[in-house]
Parts: structure tokens; C-alpha cells; sequence
């Protein structure tokens, strides 16, 4: 018989989730799309993937906030079964600023949106992966940035701070669980092509910045979702703890 394959991408209704939650389907995923608010993106993706022949649900849930997590993994496991991919994507990003005008609710609202709510959906997805649980064991791909390396000074330092957290956070829970059947590794994504740079105050912000890239151009959501499937299948079968950057040679 095979394996389960059943893949849970969250912030999926737009950008890089959406392009992964594309992907995994066209691969005979049952796909879970979760989204925070924008409810038309996620109604019209996975519009595209029944049409396609793919299996998925749309689940509204703030990944940051506790209760949420928990209805969102309940109702996979009813809707899909249980979670054999756990693609930890939501996050946002603030308007450009130094350091000195970042108050706490701004620089507390990056760390509990991008932060808690990958520890909190790797907490849900390793209850029910781990042998330890008696679970089938899973995969965790957690997605990262650049900025993680680059500190994004004079734009974001609070959003690049909250990406080099999520790196230690794939480093340990790769080692806490490396017995258990899970692997876990990590995306870095450069500039990609989406909504985000908007939200960071500067929409063509890939254009200004795309002549210091090496490859000479920013890349697409479809590109970061290639590799992301590649670490959730068994084709990386020996790497767990890992960080693959997607940054165009930057
Ligand atoms: P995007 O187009 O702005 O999409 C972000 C997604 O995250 C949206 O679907 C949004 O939901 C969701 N989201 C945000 N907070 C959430 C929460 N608390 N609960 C549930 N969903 C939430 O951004 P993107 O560029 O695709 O970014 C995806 C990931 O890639 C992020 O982690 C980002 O930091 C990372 N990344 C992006 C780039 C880039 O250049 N674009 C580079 C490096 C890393 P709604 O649609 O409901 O608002």
C-alpha cells in the first residue's frame, strides 16, 4: 500500500504557498490551503487544483494564534487524515524603517506571526508525525529567508531577525526529532516575485535591487516551491537540519 500523502502549507492562498500548494497537488497530495484572511485567493486556488483533479480544503486560521493551530490540524485530520508534510510558509513583512522608529507592537507582531506560529504548527505536526506518538513519521519544511544572512539593515531588520530564528528553529527540532521520522530543513528564499515587497512599502523593490543579483533577475513563487517539494519528498531522504538557498547567487 502506499503512503499516506497528506501536506498541510500555510499562508498558502497567494505567493510562494499558493505555487507549493500547486505543486504538491499535481503530485497526488491531499493539500490542506490555510489563509488569514484574503478568503477569495485561497477559494480561487483551490478552484484551480479540483479542476486540475487534485484533492484539497481551504482552512481560515491565524497560524499564530494557539487555538487556531489546533482546529486547523483537527480538521486535516478529519477532512484528509493525518499530516505526513508540514510546509511552514506564513509570514509577514512591515514598511521599511530603521531600527530607532520600530515600536514593540510592530517589532512583537513580526516575531509572533513569523516565529510562534512555525513553533506552534511544527508543535501540532510533530504530535502527530513523531514515532514517539506512535505517529508515521513526516516532514517539516520550514521557509526561511535570505534576509536571515543579509540582516536587511536600513529595511527590515525585525522581519530578518525573525528568519534567522526560524534557522535555529530547523536546526534543533531537526536534531530533537531525528530519530522520531522526521526530517526537517529549511528554504531561503531571495527576492521572489509576490505581494510581499508591497506590504514592505516598496512594490518594485525587486526591480531596483535585481542588477546585484548574480543571476541578473528575482525569482518566481514556482521556483521556491520546487525545492520545497524536493525536501518533502524521499528523493532528500538524507538530509534533515539543512538550509537551501533560492537566492539567485546572492
Ligand atoms: P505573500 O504573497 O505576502 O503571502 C503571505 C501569505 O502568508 C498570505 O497567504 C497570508 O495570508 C499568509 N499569512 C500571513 N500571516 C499569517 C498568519 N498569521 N496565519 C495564516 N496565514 C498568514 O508572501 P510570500 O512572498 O509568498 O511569502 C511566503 C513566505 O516566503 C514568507 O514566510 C516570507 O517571509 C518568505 N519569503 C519571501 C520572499 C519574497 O521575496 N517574496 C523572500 C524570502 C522569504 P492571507 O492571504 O490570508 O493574508
Amino acid at each position: 500500500m502506499s503512503k499516506p500523502k497528506v501536506a498541510i502549507i500555510t499562508g498558502a492562498g497567494r505567493g510562494i504557498g499558493a505555487a507549493t500548494a500547486k505543486l504538491f497537488a499535481r503530485n497526488g497530495y491531499a493539500v490542506c490551503i490555510n489563509y488569514k484572511s484574503d478568503k477569495k485567493s485561497a477559494n480561487d486556488l483551490a478552484k484551480l487544483i479540483t479542476a486540475d483533479g487534485g484533492q484539497c480544503i481551504t482552512v481560515q486560521a491565524d497560524v499564530s494564534c494557539e487555538n487556531d493551530v489546533e482546529r486547523l490540524f483537527s480538521t486535516i485530520d478529519n477532512a484528509l487524515g493525518t499530516v505526513t508534510v508540514l510546509v511552514n510558509n506564513a509570514g509577514i513583512l512591515k514598511k521599511q524603517s530603521r531600527l530607532e522608529d520600530m515600536n514593540a507592537e510592530r517589532i512583537n507582531s513580526i516575531l509572533t506571526n513569523n516565529v510562534t506560529s512555525y513553533f506552534l504548527c511544527c508543535r501540532a505536526a510533530v504530535k502527530r508525525m513523531s514515532t514517539r506518538y506512535s505517529g508515521l513519521g513526516g516532514v517539516i519544511v520550514n521557509v526561511s529567508s535570505g534576509a536571515a544572512l543579509s540582516g536587511s539593515p536600513n529595511e527590515y531588520i525585525d522581519y530578518a531577525a525573525s528568519k534567522g530564528a526560524i534557522d535555529t528553529l530547523t536546526k534543533g527540532l531537526s536534531l530533537e526529532v531525528a530519530t522520531e521520522g522526521i526530517r526537517v530543513n529549511c528554504v531561503r528564499p531571495g527576492l521572489i516575485y509576490t505581494d510581499m515587497h508591497a506590504d514592505g512599502g516598496e512594490p518594485e523593490r525587486i526591480e531596483r535591487l535585481k542588477d546585484i543579483i548574480p543571476l541578473q533577475r528575482g525569482g518566481q513563487p514556482e521556483e521556491v516551491a520546487e525545492a520545497i517539494y524536493w525536501l518533502a519528498s524521499e528523493k532528500s531522504s538524507f538530509s534533515t537540519g539543512n538550509y537551501l538557498d533560492l537566492a539567485g547567487g546572492l
